[in-house]
């Protein structure tokens, strides 16, 4: 058991060798980063597109799109107007690392990039484990599932900054409450940010938009 312990000890600091290096790139071109996290199903990919449709025309954005197999969301993102997109295939990992990042990199000419958005395996388990060198952690939940979520996976809503609830109109019809999750979450972690959307409506989006566009604009205030 001892030995299980220090390999994944031994993987993990590996990892935030590799995530630092990474941030370091980032930082020094200005490119601001964001790592999307969810369980599968709660809306990520509709979040990406329609994060493209708002902020395409304003702001140079790259997207990793991470599943265990296929490359659908990634095909979803280029006709969602995605300029660079690479799908990011895992071949049955359930989780992106820091290697696999450091990978895809340097095929996206990282000079013409405002911001950087990746997302995760659909899993709301090991991606907390794993820095990717990002600014910081978008948990995604929706009113589909259930409310108690965080208090389930706390590291994940711990890790991240922000939290989107998404299928904000699906409200009412299951025992979700907005109230209850967000008294559930935030008792993970008082610092978060969080969103109510709708993909489907729209709903909310706009204030998403303009907080990633702040976001971009105090990254390249800081690195100017
Ligand atoms: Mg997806
Ligand atoms: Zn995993």
């Amino acid at each position: 058991m001892s030995q299980k312990v220090n390999l994944e000890k031994k993987v993990l600091s590996e990892n935030d060798l590799l995530a630092a290096s990474i941030r370091q790139e980032l930082e020094a071109k200005g490119i601001a980063s964001l790592n999307m996290v969810s369980s599968p199903g709660s809306g990520k990919t509709s979040l990406l597109e329609k994060t493209l449709a708002e902020l395409n025309n304003e702001l140079r954005i790259g997207l990793i799109a991470g599943d265990v197999q296929t490359e659908n969301d990634a095909n979803r993102l280029i006709r969602a107007g995605g300029k660079i997109v690479r799908p990011l295939v895992t071949g049955g990992a359930c989780h992106l690392d820091a290697r696999m990042i450091s990978r895809v990199l340097p095929e996206m000419n990282l000079d013409n990039l405002d911001l950087l958005i990746v997302e995760n395996v659909g899993n709301l388990v090991c991606p907390s484990s794993f820095d990717l060198g990002e600014d910081m952690k978008v948990v995604l939940i929706s009113t589909t599932e259930g409310d108690d979520k965080p208090l389930k996976y706390p590291a994940m809503f711990r890790r991240s900054s922000i939290m989107v609830i998404n299928k904000i109109d699906l409200l009412g019809t299951s025992e979700f409450t907005v109230k209850r999750v967000k008294e559930n979450a935030l008792q993970i972690n008082a610092n978060l940010k969080v969103f109510e959307v709708s993909c489907r409506t729209g709903i909310g989006l706009d204030a998403w938009c303009d907080w990633v566009k702040q976001l971009v604009a105090e990254k390249q205030g800081v690195s100017a």
